[in-house]
Order: structure tokens, then sequence, then C-alpha cells
């Protein structure tokens, strides 16, 4: 088991190379993906709260994934294409 790389806990999911735990994870916007489970940060990171502007507004160079991740928390594409199927 790895350290998170901020304090001694250890580490519960794999961040951009690095280790986080469950609370720096958390305070870094952690989601979970509701098609696959998976936990993870989103790209663009931890949305304001305050900020209530449209998100393309927001991140207007962001991709329609990176927004989903943080609008419905669906991760991926792939994720995306299995959620529309039902
Ligand atoms: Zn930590
Ligand atoms: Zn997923």
């Amino acid at each position: 088991m790895t350290k998170c790389r901020h304090c001694i806990n250890e580490s519960m999911i794999e961040h951009e190379g690095s280790s986080l735990c469950t609370t720096h994870a958390i305070e870094r916007g952690m989601k979970k993906c509701p098609q696959c489970s998976k936990q993870y940060i989103p790209t663009l990171g931890k949305r304001d709260p305050n900020d209530d502007r449209c998100i393309q507004d927001i991140y207007p160079n962001s991709t329609p994934t990176e927004r989903e991740q943080l609008m419905t928390g669906i991760c991926s594409d792939d994720c995306w294409d299995m959620r529309m199927k039902y």
C-alpha cells in the first residue's frame, strides 16, 4: 500500500501519477462514476460551489467528457456510451 503524497494516510486512488488518500481526494473534488463505480478526480478539478455560471462559461476550452465528469459524474466516453444503451 502506498502513502498519500500529502499526508501519512494510505492512499486509495491514483491521480496523474500521484497517490491520494480519501481526505485529499475529496478535497480535490473526487467523484464516483455512476456507471463503472470508479473513483477519480475530474480532469477539470473541483468546481467552485460559489460559481453558478454555466459550466461552458467557466471552462470554455473543456471537452464534453470533462464537463460530464463535473455534471453527471460519468468518467469517460466509454461509460457514457454504456449509459446511453439503457
Ligand atoms: Zn492525504
Ligand atoms: Zn466510469
